[in-house]
């Protein structure tokens, strides 16, 4: 069996070296990401492991079919980029990582969270102007904050777990319940009591039609003046313009922001001093009380070689049996 890595960057060869010793099979690895135009490098491999924001297009799919290559693992968790009906109808057996590191991305969102409230940003650009005078920027505690954790599957609860820990009260909501967090209490019965209740908001679901634009201008009028939202789980759910008139009225205190909804425009890419074409982002980003990271919450030695080692053994396991335990069907 024979295996090529698309989009392979330099943190994740030591893992995939490893994998292939320790497994026998050979992984050649390319940093080009997976398109129609790169795919003829997998000519005569049995299988193709791959990670990127870029669609995988239904020609690039033609074209895998075409080379007799009906295996790919993906090293993440989200297939919103790929046609799986088309993959599905060429025969095409696609797998994901659905749990890499729950804790990478809760241990972020506290981060941010912190940062927030000690207006780490405000700081630091006083700072950097030798301005060394504290008041009256006065920060919070978050053993003071009210925490609405909206989606309490593998990151919520991790989350959970870590504010519960700094002493905050934790409210949650979810559209099926945990038992875990059902025992605790912790459930409200909808997203309105956790809008009214919470003075920091965090988002841990995935994005369907139905969760787009979840935090809309209904939704913040619905909010406690002054709260913190905090968004590591996918951009669409937030309107962006009406995040920016929430924060311009002081209905939003901050906001913390690792993904965005055209986040492709900007996210993984050195723009360096080139203008940047995304409004929303240009109004955010200048902001002392939001802070942006290009989708790095994940980004952890823990998760990236879990994301490394599942996906390999999927590919294989695709190969040797047909089927895989992270098979992802339409
Ligand atoms: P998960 O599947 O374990 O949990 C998702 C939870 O959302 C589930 O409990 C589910 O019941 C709930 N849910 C689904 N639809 C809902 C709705 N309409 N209303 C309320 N609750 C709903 O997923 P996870 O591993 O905890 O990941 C959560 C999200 O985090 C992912 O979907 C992904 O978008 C995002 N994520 C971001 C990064 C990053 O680096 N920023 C990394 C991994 C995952």
């Amino acid at each position: 069996m024979k295996i090529i890595g698309y989009g392979i960057r330099q943190d994740e060869r030591q893992f995939v070296e490893q994998w292939s010793s320790q497994n026998g099979i050979g992984v050649k690895m390319t940093a080009e990401l997976l398109t129609a135009e790169t795919v003829d490098q997998a000519s005569g491999y049995d299988g193709i492991v791959a990670f990127q924001q870029l669609a995988y297009s239904d020609e690039l799919l033609e074209k895998m079919d075409q080379l007799g290559i009906h295996n790919l693992s993906l090293r993440n968790v989200g297939v919103d980029n790929i046609n799986l009906e088309k993959a599905t109808s060429l025969g095409i057996k696609v797998t994901n990582v659905p749990v890499y590191s729950p804790e990478a991305i809760a241990e972020f969102t506290v981060t941010q969270l912190m940062q927030l409230l000690r207006r780490s940003k405000e700081y630091a650009r006083k700072f950097s102007n030798h301005d060394f005078r504290w008041a009256p920027q006065i920060s919070k505690e978050l053993n003071q904050q009210t925490v609405g954790v909206i989606g309490t599957g593998h990151i919520g609860r991790s989350a959970i777990k870590i504010f519960q820990g700094f002493g905050a009260k934790v409210i949650a909501y979810d559209a099926f319940h945990n038992k875990e967090i059902e025992s605790q209490g912790l459930y409200v019965d909808s997203l309105s009591d956790i809008y009214k209740q919470a003075t920091v908001i965090t988002l841990h679901i995935p994005l369907f039609p139905e969760t787009e634009h979840m935090l809309d201008r209904e939704a913040f009028n619905q909010m406690n003046d002054g709260v913190f939202i905090i968004n590591a789980a996918r951009g669409p759910l937030i309107d962006e313009s009406a995040l920016i008139e929430a924060l311009d009225s002081g209905k939003v205190g901050g906001a913390a922001l690792d993904v965005m909804e055209d986040e492709t425009k900007v996210f993984n890419q050195d723009l360096g001093k080139q203008e940047i074409n995304y409004p929303a982002f240009n109004n955010l980003f200048e902001r002392d009380n939001v802070l942006i990271s290009p989708h790095t919450a994940f980004y952890t030695d823990v998760a990236v070689k879990n994301m490394v080692n599942i996906s390999l053994n999927n590919n294989k396991q695709l190969f040797e049996t047909g089927t895989a335990d992270n098979l992802v069907e339409k």
